[in-house]
């Protein structure tokens, strides 16, 4: 049995909950809520009326363990944010980390989550990517993006709108002005929209363009090289010479 449910809910349009979802919502004995605000809107608006108990990250240590023995007496739990699917760049994964610790069952449904759409959006290679999540704001922010240089595959990160031009900044510093990127606005909502374009392009734009709303910014990887065909005979010449 299932002691701990990741319930997904929409990142913007209400119709992206799925019916597993509900049906999960309604059948657990406690919804643990980022906010329990936000979520009780969302609930009521689905008719869902089992018991809200708030969960943020401020809390969570202590809460996780509180929980874990709750879910050994045998009350079920679920698990929501304020949007999307809880633990990606939102709290979750401490107590999950507790509850399989435990010996017990987790279980987070597919759902609605902000990175997938804007990584498929941005037309850029998505065979392979990695998931930034937020850049910390100041300490360890120039690291981290230097750690990106060599990165080859597709990068996503979550930036707030007052952030943007300023991240597009450095990345360009690193990355080089005319790397590809997409910034992906508003998803699923009514004024959702795909910027795609280098990042010089992407700082010209938004300074004419005023940002709102919610974003997720992906940036192509670094090309990878491809061998000319002089390096590869030389490669070949170096092979042969030292196999003597
Ligand atoms: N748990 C969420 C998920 O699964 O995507 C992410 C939560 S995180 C606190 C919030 C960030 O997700 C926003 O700052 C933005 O980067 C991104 N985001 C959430 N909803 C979005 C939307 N409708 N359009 C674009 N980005 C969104």
């Amino acid at each position: 049995p299932v002691s701990l449910f990741l319930v997904p809910t929409p990142i913007g349009n209400l119709k992206d909950i799925t019916l597993r979802s509900v049906e999960v919502l309604k059948s657990v004995d406690v919804i643990l809520a980022e906010d329990t605000r936000t979520s009780g809107t969302l609930l009521k608006h689905l008719e869902i009326t089992r018991p809200l108990q708030s969960y943020h990250i401020f809390n969570e240590h202590k809460a996780a363990e509180k929980l874990v023995e709750r879910m050994k007496k045998g009350e079920v739990f679920a698990l929501v944010s304020d949007a999307g699917t809880p633990a990606i760049s939102d709290p979750g994964f401490l107590l999950v980390r507790e509850v399989i610790a435990a010996g017990l069952e987790v279980q987070c449904l597919p759902g609605p989550t902000a990175f997938v759409p804007a990584l498929v959006n941005s037309g850029l290679p998505n065979d392979r990517f990695v998931f930034e999540g937020f850049l910390p704001h100041k300490k360890g922010r120039k690291t981290r993006i230097d750690a990106l240089e060599e990165e080859s595959r597709t990068i996503i990160f979550y930036e707030s709108p007052h952030r943007l031009t300023k991240t597009l900044e450095q990345l360009s510093e690193s990355f080089g002005a005319d790397r590809q990127a997409c910034v992906s606005r508003e998803l699923t909502k009514l004024h959702e929209e795909n910027v795609r374009g280098t990042l010089a392009e992407l700082i010209a734009y938004y300074e004419t363009n005023p940002l709102k709303g919610e974003i997720v910014l992906v940036v192509a990887g670094k090309p990878e090289k491809r061998e000319t065909r002089e390096e590869r005979q030389a490669t070949k010449r170096e092979k042969w010479n030292t196999d003597d």
